[in-house]
């Protein structure tokens, strides 16, 4: 099984003649495809929206883009609610889905206008505390503890997750919120995460769905929105099989004439808060190879790092390498392929079967569309790297310049003696 890129070498040998490696590149095309996907396959659900999870990808253009196909923003910090209003987004465009939140933050998207959606049963009274009264409209995050499996075996660790509320909490959390004059009420659950399974929701939405109504029967609260939130994944090894964004809306369509229609409460909106989904394959991290030690294995240096793409040394994570132009080549060689930080672990492949590779090819990175510039840093003092779109007519676009060393001594400007560094 093979992964196919969305750029070519001629591509990447034209972006590079204005913009070096390495960047992170995203495909305009594949983005708009998957958003208007999403919203066909919930379209049988009035009141469904994507609320696209700011932290994957917080750059102003893939957000303004997704807003083109109705999606809003799901922000958990001051700077994810910033960004998300200058983008034209506020009011219900938002859900706020933070957890240990500072107060200012709360002040901010009260303002806002917000959806709120409250991490914890403490949450209520610091809230009232910090920003005063409710807002019309407000969300509860669900934790059902325990082991939260599906049908194939994936499964993930609730008991173990600091976020959310218990059942109890959540029942007693409507009642007093209701008592406060909330008058619009959502339930929210983020169990599992990159689930590569058309299961996922569905198995979530008969799990929440079936809350509702135990909700309505033990606070008196009709829940009028259900925010399925992320964790729906992408196919990042070869031999995965995507998810189909169209089964993954029938199913989750089944479950609600199951269970929500029959207690009359067919108006109830579906959210999502999906991420990695929306933009992980539509994004790549192009980089060249610019070193090739042999010792004790075979390494191939490249110009990027750790720092444009923290996922394999932070998690082990897989990110399928493509070798520009040698996509048909046998792979017979084996090689670590590895960043320059000082860290054994600034490593983008082990062991990786891949073409023979020459000093001068240009690796792209897959599926780095979503916390994959985010989740970047500066470590080492290494400089993120900018971002490119890959515009439907072929071109590339700038949409974040790379940093400078004026950028990372930006902070020291406050000191007489060391303001010339920034
Ligand atoms: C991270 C996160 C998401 C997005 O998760 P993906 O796995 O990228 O879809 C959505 N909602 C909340 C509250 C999150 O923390």
């Amino acid at each position: 099984m093979s992964k196919k890129t969305f750029v070519t070498l001629e591509q990447i040998k034209e972006i590079v003649k204005t913009y070096p490696t390495p960047f992170h590149l995203y495909d305009e095309a594949g983005l708009r495809a998957n958003a208007q996907a999403v919203k066909e396959a919930f379209s049988w659900n009035k009141g469904f929206r994507e609320y696209f999870a700011v932290k994957a990808e917080p750059n102003p253009f893939i957000m303004e883009i997704l807003k083109e196909y109705g999606c809003g923003a799901d922000c958990s910090s001051l700077t994810e609610l910033m960004l998300s209003e200058k983008v034209g987004m506020t009011g219900d465009d938002i859900m706020f889905s933070s957890n240990d939140t500072p107060p200012e933050e709360f002040v901010k998207a009260k303002e806002m206008n917000a959806i709120i959606n409250l991490d914890d049963f403490t949450h209520i009274e610091y809230f009232e505390r910090v920003a005063g009264e409710f807002p019309k409209t407000m969300c509860l995050r669900y934790n059902p503890g325990g082991v939260y499996q599906l049908s194939n075996g994936i499964m993930d660790n609730p008991g173990d997750s600091k976020y959310g509320l218990t059942k109890d909490q959540l029942i007693e959390g409507y009642r007093i919120l209701k008592e406060k004059g909330v008058e619009r009420f959502g339930l929210h659950a983020f169990l599992v995460s990159n689930t590569v399974t058309n299961d996922y929701y569905p198995t979530l939405a008969k799990t929440l769905f079936e809350l509702c109504l135990e909700i309505r029967e033990k606070a008196g609260v009709t829940i009028n929105f259900v925010n399925l939130s992320g964790g729906v994944g992408i196919a990042y090894q070869p031999d995965q099989t995507p998810n189909d964004i169209y089964a993954i809306g029938a199913g989750v369509e089944r479950v609600y004439n199951e269970v929500l229609v029959p207690a009359g409460m067919g108006d109830v909106a579906i959210f999502t808060e999906m991420g990695r989904f929306m933009t992980g394959p539509y994004g790549c991290l192009v980089t060249q190879a610019i070193h090739e030690k042999h010792t004790y294995k075979e390494y191939i240096g490249v110009d990027a790092c750790a720092a444009d793409l923290m996922r394999p040394a932070m998690y082990g994570a897989y990110h399928h390498i493509t070798v520009a132009g040698k996509e048909d080549a046998p792979c017979t060689k084996m090689y670590d392929v590895t960043g320059s930080l000082c860290e054994n672990n600034d490593k983008f492949a082990i062991d990786r079967m891949l073409p023979e590779i020459e000093m001068g090819d240009y690796l792209i990175i897959h599926d780095t569309g979503a916390h994959g510039y985010a989740m970047g840093y500066n470590y080492n003092g290494r400089l993120k790297s900018a971002e490119l779109l890959l515009q439907t007519d072929g071109t590339a676009r700038l949409i974040r310049r790379a940093e400078t060393p004026k950028d990372y001594f930006a902070t020291f400007d406050c000191f007489e003696q060391y303001k010339d560094l920034s």
